[in-house]
């Protein structure tokens, strides 16, 4: 192919504009070399999809000007130069401090930050106008090192089972990473405290019936063998992978809603790429993904 040597793509998104992508033939993936269009171009399709469940809620990018085998930071704060489409929403921290985090409600948002070299996009469980009302429960499985996926499968189905046991639809994701993410949709009307106390709680009950399965505290050294069940991601101020978000690992994987029922036939959680937009589309129209997410349930106890 007879490229120039500082290719630049300008993708056009759908409700306001036009974005420009410098360098848009940068390999980003090496070993299986995803560009920076191709990331681009990934993002521009599965924006209608995935602002669903990343719009208005202040979130986190990793980013890698140098492609996933440079050097990659985790920002949570707007230091500006984003882009027109990247907005700011002032968040109290916990010393008292009110510091500008950022938040997207477009396409052409999501696509300014892959031209600042994001890959990634995490969120809170909050969106960006009722930051103290929590309206999303997940649970992150971590297997430790040499776990088989099967072994994760299974303890997702648990945790819905535990769930289903206190009135609560669960939907599953595969993280395009080692792990599934179960995620549990609430009505606002709860903070953070509660929200915490709920997930924790849930995630102990589950280690202290199979302590040989599961464990629910951070320390690496108690989690040999088993899976740790992450209830951490619901404090304030923590994030997680945003559903069809791209993750910077080998081979450009994505996070990936999934049905309970076609779980069992998945072997991992990077089962999909960022080639894959077509059929994450189509996946998305069908019959069993519809409504993925969705759930009219207030915390209970509250
Ligand atoms: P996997 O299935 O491979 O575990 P994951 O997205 O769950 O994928 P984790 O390493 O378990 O990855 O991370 C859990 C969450 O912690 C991430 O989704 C992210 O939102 C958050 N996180 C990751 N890195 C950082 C960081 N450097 N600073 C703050 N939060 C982070
Ligand atoms: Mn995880």
């Amino acid at each position: 192919m007879n490229k120039r040597k500082e290719e630049t793509q300008t993708v056009q998104t759908g409700e306001n504009g036009r974005v420009s992508i410098t360098h848009a033939d940068r390999v980003v993936f090496p070993g299986t070399g995803q560009t920076k269009g191709d990331l681009a171009n990934y993002y521009m399709r599965i924006a209608p999809l995935m602002l669903e469940h990343l719009a208005r809620r202040p979130v986190s990018l990793v980013r890698c000007p140098q492609g996933r085998a440079g050097k990659c930071f985790f920002q949570k704060h707007d230091t500006g130069g984003l882009g027109a489409h990247v907005h700011q929403v002032s968040i109290r921290e916990k010393a008292g401090e009110l510091k500008p985090y950022l938040y997207l409600d477009s396409g052409a948002g999501l696509l300014d930050c892959v031209q600042m070299g994001t890959i990634e996009f995490h969120a809170w469980a909050c969106h960006e106008d009722t930051i103290e009302q929590p309206d999303r429960m997940i649970f992150d499985l971590d297997p430790d090192e040499g776990l088989d996926f099967e072994e994760v499968r299974h303890a997702a189905a648990d945790v819905r089972a535990r769930l289903a046991e206190k009135g609560l639809a669960s939907f599953p994701m595969l993280t395009g990473g080692k792990g599934i993410h179960v995620i549990v949709p609430l009505q606002r009307g709860h903070g953070w405290d509660e929200h915490g106390a709920f997930a924790r709680d849930l995630a102990e009950s589950l280690s202290q019936a199979e302590p040989e399965r599961f464990v629910a505290v951070m320390a690496k050294a108690k989690r040999k063998g088993k899976i740790f069940i992450d209830w951490l991601r619901n404090q304030r101020g923590a994030t997680a992978v945003v559903p069809y978000s791209a993750r910077a690992r080998p081979g450009a994987p994505v996070a990936v809603p999934v049905t309970w029922e076609e779980l069992p036939g998945l072997s991992a959680a990077s089962a999909f790429s960022i080639g894959d937009a077509d059929a994450l589309i189509e996946r998305a129209a069908d019959g069993g993904l519809q409504g993925w997410g969705i759930a009219e349930q207030p915390l209970p106890g509250v």
